[in-house]
C-alpha cells in the first residue's frame, strides 16, 4: 500500500518542521526583543567613532542620579581629608584643569571621526574629593563626582601622574561606560530569560553564552579601559600636562598592583605590557594636542609639580 508521506506509519499527521514547537518560539521571540533592543539602542560614540549600545530610556539626569547616589554612600564610608589641606587643593586644580579641556578634546576627536560633539556632559556637575585611604586608586562617576584615594599619591609622584589618572577616570564618565554595562546587562539578562524560557539546558546555555561572548565581560572591560586610556590622555595633554608621564606613571602602578592597589586597577585592566604599548603608540598624537590646545601660559609652567 502506498503511503501519504505526510502520514507516519501509525496513521498520525506527521510534526512538520519545527513550527510548532512553542518552546523554540519563545527563543525566537525574545531573541527578535534581543535584537530589536540591539540595534534600536545603538548609537556611535563621538570620543572614539565606535558603534556602542546605551540604552536611549537612560538619559543623562538618570545617570547623574545614579552617580549620586553612589558617591554619598562611598563617602559615608570614607574619610575625607580636610578640603583645605594642600593636597586637596593641588587635586582640584588638577580636575579643574582637565575639566577645562572636555569640550574641546570632545569636540577635536569627534571631528575627527566625522561627527559632532554630543557634550553630553555639559551640566556634569564636577567635583572631587581627596579620601584617606591605602588604596591607589581613584574614580569619576556619571554627573562628575569624582574621589581621589592618598594611596594614589605616591604613585602618581608629580601632578602630570595624577592627571593621567584622572584624566582616565573622567574619560570612563564622558563615554558613559557605566550606562554602556548597564544596557549590556538587560541584554544578558533577555538572554538567560529567553533560554530559561525555552527550556535550554543550563550547561548548554552556558557554552552558548560563552562561545558569543555573552557572559565574559573581560574583553569588553578592556575596551573600555583601552579608550579611557587614550581620551583621559589626550585630555591631560590638552591641560598641558606632560603625557610622556603616562608610560612611567602605568609602570609604577603595574609595580603598585601586586601590592594593595584599588579594585578600578586590580582585576579588569588590560596586561601592563599592551596597555603601556598602546600608550606608547598615542604619544605622538597626545603631544599634538598639547601643542593645539595647551595655550594658557600659567597651566604651561605648573605642568610638572610634584606633590
Ligand atoms: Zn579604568
Amino acid at each position: 500500500m502506498r503511503q501519504d508521506p505526510s502520514q507516519s506509519p501509525y496513521g498520525q499527521p506527521r510534526r512538520r518542521g519545527f513550527g510548532f514547537n512553542p518552546r523554540l518560539l519563545i527563543i525566537v521571540a525574545f531573541a527578535a526583543y534581543g535584537l530589536y533592543y540591539y540595534f534600536s539602542n545603538r548609537t556611535v560614540d563621538p570620543y572614539t567613532g565606535e558603534k556602542v549600545l546605551i540604552d536611549k530610556s537612560i538619559d543623562a539626569q538618570q545617570e547623574e542620579a545614579l552617580g549620586l547616589q553612589a558617591y554619598q554612600e562611598i563617602l559615608q564610608q570614607e574619610q575625607p581629608v580636610d578640603p583645605n589641606s594642600q593636597i586637596a587643593q593641588q587635586i582640584r586644580g588638577i580636575a579643574g584643569r582637565l575639566v577645562d579641556k572636555i569640550d574641546e578634546v570632545e569636540g577635536a576627536l569627534a571631528q575627527e571621526h566625522g561627527m559632532q560633539a554630543n557634550n553630553f556632559a555639559k551640566d556634569f556637575n564636577w567635583q572631587v574629593t581627596v579620601l584617606n585611604s591605602q588604596q591607589a586608586n581613584a574614580f569619576a562617576l556619571p554627573g562628575g563626582k569624582m574621589a581621589v584615594y592618598t594611596g594614589l599619591v605616591p604613585v602618581a609622584q608629580n601632578a602630570d601622574g595624577m592627571a593621567v589618572v584622572m584624566g582616565h577616570e573622567i574619560a570612563h564618565a564622558l563615554m558613559r561606560h557605566g550606562a554602556q554595562r548597564m544596557s549590556r546587562g538587560k541584554l544578558e539578562q533577555m538572554a538567560q530569560m529567553g533560554a530559561a524560557a525555552g527550556g535550554v539546558d543550563v550547561g548548554v546555555q552556558q557554552a552558548i553564552f560563552s562561545a558569543y561572548g555573552v557572559t565574559s565581560q573581560l574583553p569588553y572591560a578592556r575596551g573600555h579601559e583601552s579608550s579611557a586610556d587614550e581620551v583621559g590622555l589626550m585630555l591631560m595633554a590638552a591641560a598641558c600636562f606632560n603625557p610622556d608621564e603616562a608610560v612611567p606613571l602605568w609602570e609604577r602602578m603595574a609595580a603598585q598592583a601586586g601590592g594593595n592597589s584599588g579594585p578600578e586597577f586590580a582585576s579588569t585592566h588590560p596586561s601592563p605590557q599592551s596597555r603601556i604599548e598602546h600608550l606608547r603608540s598615542l604619544l605622538p598624537k597626545a603631544h599634538e594636542y598639547r601643542q593645539r590646545f595647551c595655550t594658557d601660559g600659567s597651566a604651561k609652567q605648573a605642568g610638572g609639580a610634584t606633590f
